[in-house]
């Protein structure tokens, strides 16, 4: 499927939470702002509802409880400036981008959470769903941002199985789900608060976390990178035998029990300085392209931004189109989303 131009999107935002309790961005081919200046509701495990795992352990609380907004001061996490720089650019101009990125600020009054996805594109064939790749990412990433901000009671892992059957119910009838080609993304989530930086992922996508003194720690599920070549000879074998199956590699389709096998871990937020996150298609000028580590990534970012990032990329991609040194049989460009958040 051919979409419409489809421009790069960028965008830089500076978001104040002493003054904007609440400022979400979504990056999907356009973005979306809003500022509420509204008190901030306190958090109140367990009273969601609308979620089919949601602990009951506040089932009795009178709604009213929820409506009131509480009288108590604002959290003491997120009080100060915060930077957020995405970029989220096609494979090439002209054709729809699979990527997903959006960046929720407060989560819950209480810090932030990151959510970014890469679609994954189907072989020539069937997948035995009507939808596009776009409209899953939306669909999954939209549910993923709104439970991870809403349902801080819940961990991640909960929290994407959660997203991922929202999103097949969305097209259970009419669509066949057990299709290996049904429509699939990489998931890459990030959520802290004042104690620690939760951090999810699942398949290759990677998420960099980077301390006050410059370490940078690169966070990934590289399943998929350490299977052997020759066991991904083709579309078809790699269909039967390797994806979302038992000693293969996991993506996130239309099971929720995915959400089981992410990686997952937490870090203390005390000396976090910066979240960095790249769908392959960024992460190219480290894994690809061989331009430096994950560090010398953050640095970049951080001192040029994150458009510079995905510029180099390409300008990488196009010395090498006909050479093919570094890109083998790889396509010459992919989907490139980078969101490089400083705590
Ligand atoms: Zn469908």
């Amino acid at each position: 499927m051919r979409g419409k131009f489809q421009p790069p999107t960028r965008a830089v935002v500076h978001a104040d939470v002493r003054s904007a309790r609440w400022t979400t961005v979504t990056v999907f081919g356009r973005i979306r702002r809003h500022a509420f200046t509204t008190p901030p509701f306190r958090h109140q495990p367990g009273t969601g509802g609308e979620f089919p795992d949601a602990p009951r352990a506040a089932a009795g609380r009178p709604r009213s409880a929820l409506a009131a907004p509480s009288r108590q001061p604002p959290s003491p996490v997120q009080t100060g400036r915060m930077r957020t720089d995405l970029v989220s650019e096609p494979s090439e101009l002209g054709f729809p981008n699979e990527d997903f990125v959006s960046v929720g600020l407060p989560a819950s009054g209480l810090g932030g959470a990151l959510v970014m996805l890469d679609g994954v594109t189907p072989p020539r064939g069937g997948t035995g769903c009507v939808h596009s790749v776009p409209w899953f990412t939306a669909r999954l990433g939209g549910a993923l941002t709104e439970l991870s901000l809403s349902r801080r009671d819940l961990p991640l892992t909960e929290v994407l199985a959660g997203a991922i059957g929202r999103t097949a119910a969305a097209h259970a009838d009419g669509c066949d789900l057990s299709h290996p080609r049904t429509p699939q993304a990489t998931v890459v989530v990030a959520r802290w608060d004042a104690e620690t930086v939760e951090h999810l992922a699942l398949a290759d996508s990677v998420l960099l976390i980077e301390r006050d003194g410059g370490e940078v720690t690169a966070h990934t599920d590289d399943r998929l990178a350490r299977i052997p070549r020759e066991r991904l000879r083709s579309a078809a074998v790699v269909d039967a035998t390797l994806r979302n199956k038992e000693g293969g590699f996991w993506t996130a389709a239309a099971d929720p029990r995915v959400a089981g096998r992410a990686v997952t871990g937490v870090v203390p937020r005390r000396g976090v300085r910066s979240l960095t996150a790249l769908t392959d298609g960024a992460a190219r000028w480290v894994e690809v392209f061989g331009r430096g580590g994950w560090a010398d990534v953050v640095t970049l970012v951080r001192e040029r931004g994150a458009a510079a990032l995905v510029a180099e990329v390409r300008a990488l991609e196009a010395a090498d189109a006909t050479a093919r040194a570094f890109l083998g049989p790889s396509k010459t460009h992919d989907d490139a989303t980078v969101a490089h958040l400083h705590l």
